[in-house]
């Protein structure tokens, strides 16, 4: 494992950071306790010393989870890192009710890195007119946070605004090779860098699109190369290839996958990539924008809708139509898994939308969500579609 410093602090973070949005989970969505456990601490076993979670995390169940896993000595290997959710403060009095809420739930008297979380420009003027930055020097006096920070997911003329606003230990952005110029972006890393803020990287495989269903033009570009990595191999290792960047998160929750990030964090040292290198994840980058139709991350923060829909998997579905060689088989997927055969229960298909509006300012990569779910109707359901769900219940009941 190799580590990177926290300027202001000297604090020495592994450059793999575990985080808890995504952890191994039930089929019914619920955190599958006894495995996230297992391989929580088995990454902490192998030098991990950052994980990050949230209050509204796993519908606000990873925070007690990530105490429970934590017991037993690991507390104390480890940086903890979780975030005041901004949206739900009303008053400067919230934001102490929730700080110790969050050190109750996680079983310990300080946060290390303590986040106002998922700020936009709006969201900022509102929490800091509300106080937050007398509520951040007052939690740290008083020890029950060592770190200060705030993640962004607003417009790039926003971010160094903030940067400027307040004494900050560190921040975290969305970052991968799809996103240089959405949101905080290159400039915006770079900038946070250069006024002494450690940088936490998210999303650096774009919520699992980078390496969930490779395309072939895409899987065409990276075999190329005389040097062999997996996708995920190539992103994670743009991402760090970079020396403004201090940790970079996953939502790790498949053995393999932890793994395989132990060892590419074994040897992902800053400016390691060549030339060569960089311009074929830039041929790439271009295929990709060629094929994707929409650029949802799967952060769930639209979530729930009034009216069921679960827009985050029909993009899924959308990009996979698109990123895929299989049209056919993408339609049975929509029908299968957005159609609650596979575990969901309820059918959340895009055609169930009502237009309300409700999650369109929730969403940090600013997608026009009912317009898009209008594009899904029109291309992943059809008159068919009762009798794909009909057949895709079928043969998973079977299976
Ligand atoms: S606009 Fe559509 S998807 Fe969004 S909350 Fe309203 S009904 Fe749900
Ligand atoms: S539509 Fe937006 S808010 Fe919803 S999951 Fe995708 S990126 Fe997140």
């Amino acid at each position: 494992m190799l580590y990177r410093k926290i300027p202001k602090s000297g604090d020495e973070l592994s450059i793999l950071g575990f985080g808890c949005m995504r952890l191994a989970s039930n089929a019914d969505y619920s955190i599958d306790e006894e495995r996230a456990t297992k391989q929580l601490r088995s990454a902490i076993d192998n030098g991990v010393n950052y994980v990050d979670t949230a209050w509204p995390y796993h519908m606000g169940q990873s925070e007690p989870f990530v105490g429970r896993a934590l017991a037993g000595g690991y507390r104390e290997k480890v940086r903890l890192a979780t975030k005041l959710p901004s949206w739900l403060i009303g008053t400067r009095e919230d934001m102490d009710k929730f700080l110790n809420a969050q050190l109750e739930k996680l079983q310990t008297d300080h946060i290390d890195y303590y986040l106002v979380h998922a700020l936009v420009g709006d969201l900022w003027d509102a929490v800091e007119k509300l106080g937050v930055t007398d509520f951040l020097d007052s939690a740290k006096a008083d020890g029950r946070i060592r770190n200060a920070g705030f993640s962004f997911h607003g417009a790039s003329g926003d971010f160094n605004r903030i940067v400027d606003a307040y004494d900050w230990d560190f921040c975290q952005i969305q970052y991968n090779f799809l996103d240089e110029k959405n949101q905080a972006g290159t400039a915006g890393l770079e900038y946070a860098a250069s006024k002494g803020l450690g940088v936490i990287i998210m999303e650096p495989l774009r919520g699992g699109n980078l390496t969930r269903t490779v395309p072939p033009a895409v899987k065409r570009i990276w075999n190329e190369t005389p040097v062999k990595r997996t996708p995920a191999e190539w992103a994670f290792r743009w991402v760090w290839n970079h020396p403004e960047v201090t940790v970079v998160l996953s939502g790790m929750n498949d053995e393999a996958n932890i793994e395989e990030n132990l060892k590419i964090a074994d040897q992902a040292y800053p400016h390691s990539l060549t030339e060569a290198e960089l311009q074929l994840v830039k041929r790439v980058e271009t295929k990709y924008r060629e094929l994707m139709r929409v650029g949802c991350t799967g952060c769930q923060y639209c979530m729930p809708c009034p009216s069921g829909v679960n827009s985050p998997l029909c993009f899924e579905e959308y990009n996979n139509l698109y990123l895929g060689d299989n049209p056919d088989m993408e339609k049975f997927m929509y029908a299968a898994r957005v159609g609650g055969a596979v575990g969901l229960g309820n059918p959340a298909f895009a055609s169930l939308c009502v237009q309300c509006g409700q999650c369109v300012e929730k969403c940090p990569q600013h997608i026009e969500i009912p317009t898009v779910l209008e594009s899904v109707v029109a291309e992943l359901e059809g008159p068919d579609l009762q009798e794909r769900v009909a057949a895709a219940k079928q043969m998973f009941k079977q299976t």
